[in-house]
């Protein structure tokens, strides 16, 4: 699934759709067809989608929506937060304790690159030295979770400490605000075809 805007060269009309696209329109400045023709040159401006495949996450800290995917979520609806390793699998703290997912977090978000060299070490000492703080008994939904893990992960990996509230304002709004911004042009052309943008 790629968002891109598509022009004629020359014309001031530009379409926001999704390519491959599904149905035409009609120029609004030269009345020519603007996503089938194939005569008149166009221009294609691919709108960068914020979200990544896990395969692509190796080394960063990332986000997904607790339930279902970031096309349905809401702000302030729960994330879930975890490490990727060099391997692209995903460390992360849930009900059921500490999970290690080679698969389950593709279209998620990267709010923290880490350093590569060191990560799977730091990783396994980590896991070692806290596991008694991370178990199933101990967690809690509103109080002790993913993102507790994440920041005494970063603690201990000497990346600084963070409260809850801080590193959210510091390291996730950003990338969220995108993908809300993202998710709402997708729907907007899911819901209702290509849409002109200016004409
Ligand atoms: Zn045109």
């Amino acid at each position: 699934m790629a968002l891109a805007y598509v022009s004629h060269h020359g014309c001031s009309t530009r379409v926001l759709t999704l390519m491959p696209y599904s149905k035409d329109v009609t120029c609004t400045s030269c009345g020519k067809p603007l996503l089938a023709d194939t005569e008149l040159p166009r221009a294609i401006t691919d709108i960068p989608s914020p979200f990544a495949m896990q395969r692509d996450t190796s080394c960063s800290i990332l986000i997904k929506p607790t339930n279902g995917s970031f096309m349905s979520h809401r702000l302030g609806e729960n994330l879930h937060v975890g490490v990727s390793d060099r391997e692209s699998v995903v460390y992360s703290y849930a009900a059921n304790g500490v999970s290690l997912e080679p698969s389950g977090w593709d279209m998620t978000l990267i709010v923290f690159r880490l350093n590569a060299i060191t990560l799977n070490e730091t990783l396994r000492s980590f896991l070692s030295d806290h596991a008694h703080y991370f178990t199933r008994d101990s967690y809690r939904e509103n109080g002790w979770n993913c993102f507790d893990f994440v920041i005494h992960f970063l603690a201990f990996a000497k990346l600084g400490r963070h409260s809850k509230a801080e590193f959210t304002r510091q390291f996730v709004t950003g990338p969220l605000r995108s993908a809300h911004r993202y998710t709402a042009l997708v729907r907007k052309v899911v819901d209702n075809g290509p849409v002109i943008v200016n004409a």
